[in-house]
C-alpha cells in the first residue's frame, strides 16, 4: 500500500515558490516554500526537492518535510557548512523569484504520535519527529512520547521547541551526546507494548535497529526512516 503510494506519488510534479529562509543554529536552515493548494501530506514524509535556478549534476536531493502540516509554509532543513556541496549552495542562493520542484510526498513515516512510542533520532534524524510533534501539539492529540535525541551540536537543532511541547506534555524529551549511546538501553522495554521509530543517517539507525534487536524488541515493533547520503 506504502509502495504503491509512494510509486503514485512520482507522477505529480509540484512547483514550490520560495518564501524566506530562517536560521535556526550557526550551520542549520530552514528553507520555507509557498505551500501548493492541492498538495497533502502527514507529518514524518519526505519528498524529493528538484532545484530549477541553477544548472547542477545533481540537481535532486530527498529531504523530509520539516514543517508540519498545520503551518502555513512548506519546509525543510538541512545544515550547510562552510564547504556546501553545489545542491546546498544553490539552497543558499534561492530568492523569492525562485521555485523548487517537488514529488511526493513519499514514506510511512507519518504515524499519529501515541502515548507508548519511543521516538529515536540521530542529528538530522530529529527532522521528522519535529514536525510529528508539532503537528500533535497543533491538533491537541492527547499523546505522551519519549523522544531520545542524540547529538554532538552545542545548540540542538529544534532545542526550545521541542522544550515548550515537553512543558505542554506531549513529550519527554531526552538529548544525548554520542559518546552516550550506550544509555539508549534504559529506555527500552520489550513488555511488547512499545513502538519505537528511528530516524537518522544510514549508520545510526543501523546501530540502533541492532542494538533494539539486541534487546529483545521484534523488528515489526520498529519503524526506520535512513537518511541515505547523509554523512
Ligand atoms: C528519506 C530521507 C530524508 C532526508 N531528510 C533530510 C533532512 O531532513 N535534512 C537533511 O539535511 N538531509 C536529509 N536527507 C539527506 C539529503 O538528501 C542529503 O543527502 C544530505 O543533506 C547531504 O546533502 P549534500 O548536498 O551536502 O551531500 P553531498 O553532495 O553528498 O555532499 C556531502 C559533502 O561533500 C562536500 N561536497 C560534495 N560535493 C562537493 C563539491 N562539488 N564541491 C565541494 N564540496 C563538495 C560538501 O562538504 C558536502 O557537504 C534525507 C535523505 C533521505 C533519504
Amino acid at each position: 500500500m506504502g509502495f504503491f503510494r509512494d510509486s503514485m506519488a512520482m507522477f505529480t510534479n509540484y512547483s514550490l515558490p520560495f518564501k524566506y529562509r530562517t536560521q535556526e543554529t550557526e550551520d542549520i536552515h530552514t528553507f520555507h516554500f509557498e505551500k501548493p493548494a492541492d498538495f497533502s501530506y502527514e507529518a514524518g514524509q519526505y519528498g524529493l526537492f528538484k532545484i530549477n535556478h541553477e544548472v547542477l549534476k545533481n540537481k535532486t536531493k530527498p529531504f523530509t518535510i520539516s514543517s508540519s502540516p498545520d503551518e502555513d509554509t512548506l519546509s525543510i532543513t538541512t545544515r550547510v557548512g562552510s564547504k556546501p556541496s553545489p545542491y546546498k549552495r544553490a539552497l543558499m542562493n534561492l530568492n523569492v523569484n525562485h521555485s523548487l520542484s517537488l514529488k511526493g510526498p513519499i514514506g510511512t513515516f507519518n504515524e499519529t504520535p501515541a502515548t507508548g512510542q519511543i521516538f529515536i533520532a540521530g542529528g538530522m534524524g530529529i527532522t521528522p519527529f519535529r514536525a510529528m510533534i508539532k503537528s500533535a501539539a497543533f491538533n491537541k492529540v492527547p499523546s505522551k512520547i519519549t523522544l531520545i535525541y542524540f547529538t554532538d551540536d552545542e545548540e540542538p537543532l529544534f532545542k526550545d521547541e521541542l522544550e515548550s511541547y515537553e512543558k505542554d506534555g506531549f513529550v519527554t524529551l531526552h538529548i544525548k551526546t554520542y559518546d552516550r549511546f550506550s544509555e539508549l538501553d534504559q529506555y527500552i522495554s520489550d513488555d511488547g507494548s512499545a513502538r519505537y521509530l528511528v530516524a537518522g543517517p544510514d549508520q545510526f539507525v543501523t546501530s540502533t535497529f541492532t542494538q533494539l534487536i539486541s534487546k529483545g524488541i521484534k523488528k515489526k515493533h520498529i519503524k526506520k526512516d535512513v537518511f541515505y547520503g547523509y554523512k
